[in-house]
């Protein structure tokens, strides 16, 4: 079974074939090194020898060569001829010193064992394989306890090894289900995503989530939430093809690889794994790699896919849009006709939960398929070139929506707004934000662009222009998304920024260790030495609210604070929510350091 809840290290078939090969071709140089002793003697016994060495030599040859494409179960026959090769070459050796030297060679055996299968297997075959050598030696004659020893030293390997492989491969592993983790997941998918482009063949990933989970925990305690995700791991992993991986993000999140589906055939499997949870009903958001262009945004669009899934009702599974010339048409359609929207999330202080500003969030509600998610609209904007068009709404539109907001609060608000890649190498971009900033009165020092590190480096030296001629006008640059899989510290010294966005990824972290912790400490005090405002993203819980407040982090957003919502609702809920002012200092240090020149 190739999941891991048999306790298989998560090793690529590529990786286990490749180690394996090299196993081999070392044990099979062994043997002719401990063959050539006896080189002169050639007699029947010594050519058959020399034969087995050189077949295990060619074995892990083609296993380097052509390994991957073998089938899983191979493993076992491969590790398992090994053994009984070996075993063949004690026999047939020379003499009992040669035998010895051969018998060596079994240690290689044990760590490709332990390195390959899950517990049960690994016995099974350690069992095997401690037979061979006992059975093998024995026939020679070789006292019983030069045996022992030899098997002690096995069972001594395989301990070690084995509790090394346990400690690494825990890393990537979900204590509560044994299913891979959120890493195991990273790990897996880019793996697949390089395999898929490679060999041109679909991938499709799933995010799936329990509905109303937090009432099992309510109704149950914790440990009836623990038993429902173990049951759901069992179940869905009896479901699954091979090649699919289940994993557990954590709480009641799991997400599917699928190499080799579409988005529609991994809408089927959900169903399946949506009618096993039953009487539990579940959502899921699945994205094919064709709609997205990286990881980051295929995980974006299979997020949001599952946020429109929760949205609309739960208890179904939602795909994010396809990326196809009538969607692309339709954005335009949208576009012109200024149907798009555009919703504020709030960046507050988090010691006194006073609201400093607010992210301008784009919206697409398409008439037939829903909401779109920003995570696919966007990139379909990018390739279509209809980003710049889509930017200048937005500005337009938040500056906007920002000035009723200013009014209805009656003091400054500081207005930050997301720029891709493509627009920083626009020419007009700088003239369109100067243009608007004009039309709207919105004034330039409010006005925040944030910008990727990635896009920033795929648009190198033409980006950094346009970041330096921002700030020339007044505007601001924050760095979106720090700390995930681009992030770069050098960044912070190149790139002309104002403000560090750290990722929801990285704030979900924080509380998880003390390690943690002392790194958000640590980045705080850099980020200050470096005259860069902190905003920390994705703040769902009042732990990491808790724990923001008392680190001293200057700002933060997430779903904790407020959802983004459109500005009437806003005002609304700041009306009757009474939200306190922030303390004057970090507004003035704001304006001071928007107005500042830069
Ligand atoms: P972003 O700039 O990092 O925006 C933050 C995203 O996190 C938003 O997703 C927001 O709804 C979501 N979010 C806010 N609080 C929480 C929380 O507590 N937990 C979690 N898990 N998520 C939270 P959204 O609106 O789906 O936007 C996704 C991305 O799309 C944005 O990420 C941004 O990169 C891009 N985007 C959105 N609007 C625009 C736009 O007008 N122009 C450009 N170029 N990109 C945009
Ligand atoms: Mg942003
Ligand atoms: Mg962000």
């Amino acid at each position: 079974m190739p999941h891991v809840l048999a306790n298989a290290p998560q090793v690529s078939l590529r990786t286990k074939t490749a180690t394996t090969g090299c196993l081999y071709l070392s044990g099979g140089t062994a043997g002719a090194m401990t063959t050539s002793a006896i080189w002169g003697s050639m007699r029947p016994a010594t050519t058959v020898l020399l034969a087995l060495t050189l077949l295990a030599v060619l074995t892990g040859a083609a296993l380097l060569a052509w390994g991957h494409r073998a089938p899983q179960w191979s493993i076992h026959a491969v590790v398992a001829s090994g053994s009984v090769l070996i075993a063949a070459a004690v026999v047939l050796s020379h003499d009992n010193t040669a035998a010895m030297g051969v018998a060596a060679v079994f240690t290689l055996c044990a760590i490709g064992i332990l390195y390959f299968f899950g517990r049960r297997q690994a016995q099974v075959h350690t069992a095997v394989q401690l037979t061979a050598v006992v059975a093998s030696l024995a026939w020679r004659g070789i006292h019983p306890g030069v045996v022992g020893a030899l098997v002690l030293v096995q069972l001594a390997v395989v301990v070690t090894v084995g509790r090394l492989v346990t400690r690494a491969a825990d890393s990537v592993l979900d204590s509560l289900t044994g299913l891979p983790n959120r890493r195991g997941f990273d790990e897996r998918l880019e793996q697949s995503a390089a395999d898929a482009q490679r060999s041109g063949t679909r991938l499709g990933i799933a995010l799936v989530d329990v509905d109303h989970f937090k009432a099992v925990n309510d109704r149950g305690g914790h440990a009836a939430g623990d038993a429902l995700l173990q049951h759901l791991a069992r179940t869905w992993v009896r479901l699954l093809p091979a090649q699919v991986q289940l994993s557990r993000h954590g709480g009641d999140e799991f997400s599917l690889v699928a190499p080799a589906h579409s988005a529609a055939e991994l809408t089927l499997l959900c169903q399946r794994l949506r009618e096993a949870a039953a009487p539990h009903s579940v959502s899921a958001g699945v994205a094919e790699l064709d709609t997205a262009e990286s990881c980051a945004s295929l995980v974006r669009c299979a997020d949001s896919a599952l946020y429109v899934a929760k949205a609309s009702g739960r208890a179904r599974t939602r795909t994010a849009a396809p990326d196809d010339d009538a969607l692309s048409g339709e954005l335009a359609a949208a576009l012109a006709a200024g149907s798009l929207s555009v919703v504020l999330q709030p960046i507050v202080q988090p010691t006194t939960r006073g609201l400093v500003g607010v992210e301008a969030l784009a919206r697409w509600k398409h008439p037939v398929r829903g909401w779109i998610p920003p995570g696919c609209f966007i990139p379909l904007a990018e390739r279509t070139g209809q980003v710049a068009a889509l930017g200048r709404f937005v500005l337009e539109r938040a500056c906007r929506d920002a000035a009723v907001l200013r009014a209805a609060l009656g003091r400054d608000v500081v207005l930050t707004v997301n720029a891709s890649g493509h627009q920083l190498t626009d020419r007009g971009f700088v003239d369109d934000v100067a243009a608007v900033l004009l039309r709207t009165g919105w004034p330039a020092a409010q006005l925040v662009v944030e910008v990727t590190e990635s896009t920033v480096e795929i648009a190198s030296s033409g980006a950094l222009t346009t970041l330096a001629q921002l700030r020339e006008l007044g505007v601001a640059v924050a760095i979106d998304d720090f700390g995930t899989g681009y992030s770069a510290f050098s960044h912070l010294d190149t790139l002309p920024a104002d403000y560090l966005k750290l990722d929801a990824a990285f704030t979900a972290q924080i509380t998880s260790s003390s390690r943690r912790a002392a790194m958000m400490v640590a980045l705080l005090d850099l980020a200050e030495q470096l005259g860069l405002t902190v905003i920390a993203e994705g703040v769902e819980t009042a732990e990491h609210a808790n724990l923001l407040s008392l680190l001293g982090c200057p700002l933060a957003q997430g779903y904790h604070y407020a959802r983004p919502s459109a500005v009437h609702d806003l005002v609304a809920t700041l009306a009757t929510a009474r939200v306190p002012r922030p303390s004057p200092p970090v507004v003035d240090r704001l304006l001071d350091d928007s107005s500042a020149g830069r």
